[in-house]
């Protein structure tokens, strides 16, 4: 069965050029221009992932994402034009699973939709066993649920799988390159960059001071450890 993708881009010439390759890569393509029309285009069309433009005319993809996130993990891949917002793109709790900077290749942005699909929950999902639990973090891979302290905490895929593999392996430092090669597939051709934002991210929603984390921690130089206690 085909990937259905919903491209979000006010750039016709982008747009046009982005849609043919990704319907030649096997793809079944849907463009919208006008930001209003996403959240109603999503809801009929039920895509598989979105490629979503942050500057569009009617509603911002800020807005958009965090209107889909509120009620969706879909697969989300934000392309800005400066590589000044991607802290704010991915770092601001927005939830997207990835990013591209403009100018970019279409052989990069196809690179990145399959490593997010491959990752999507329906795949993860199988992969579940018995919960992990460290240091007052418990992560449910079945259910897809993680709770802190015995507080439920909604996490998005990415940033799910990352904190799953740190938490089952308590107490054992990963490598950056085994957890890159984990979470965003061994072909992944983006920049290392990524893996900070995750990281950040997780610990903005776990650490009661996410500035000296105690259960995310950074082996500098080696790469990260989870606290086993
Ligand atoms: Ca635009």
């Amino acid at each position: 069965m085909r990937n259905k993708l919903l491209l979000v881009e006010d750039e016709r010439a982008i747009a046009e050029g982005l849609a043919i390759t990704l319907e030649a890569e096997g793809f079944e393509v849907a463009w919208v221009a006008d930001g209003r029309e996403v959240i109603p285009t999503y809801q009929r069309i039920r895509p598989d992932l979105i490629v979503l433009d942050l500057m569009l005319p009617g509603m911002s993809g800020t807005d958009i994402c965090r209107a889909i996130r509120a009620s969706s993990d879909i697969p989300i891949i934000m392309v800005t034009a400066r590589s000044s917002e991607v802290d704010r793109v991915v770092g601001l709790e927005l939830g997207a699973d990835d990013y591209v900077t403009k100018p970019f290749s279409t052989r990069e942005l196809v690179a990145r939709i399959r490593a997010v699909l491959r990752r999507a929950p329906s795949t993860t999902i199988l992969g579940g066993g018995a919960p992990a639990e460290a240091s007052g973090v418990r992560v449910d891979r079945l259910r897809h649920e993680v709770s802190v302290d015995g507080e439920e905490v909604a996490f998005p895929p990415k940033e799910f799988e990352l904190l799953a593999l740190l938490v089952e392996n308590a107490g054992r430092v990963l490598t950056r390159g085994q957890l890159i090669d984990e979470v965003w597939g061994h072909g992944y051709v983006g920049d290392t960059k990524t893996l900070d934002v995750h990281v950040r991210r997780i610990r903005s929603r776990l650490e009661p001071d996410p500035q000296h984390p105690t259960r995310l921690q950074t082996v500098r130089g080696v790469g990260y450890r989870f606290a086993d206690r």
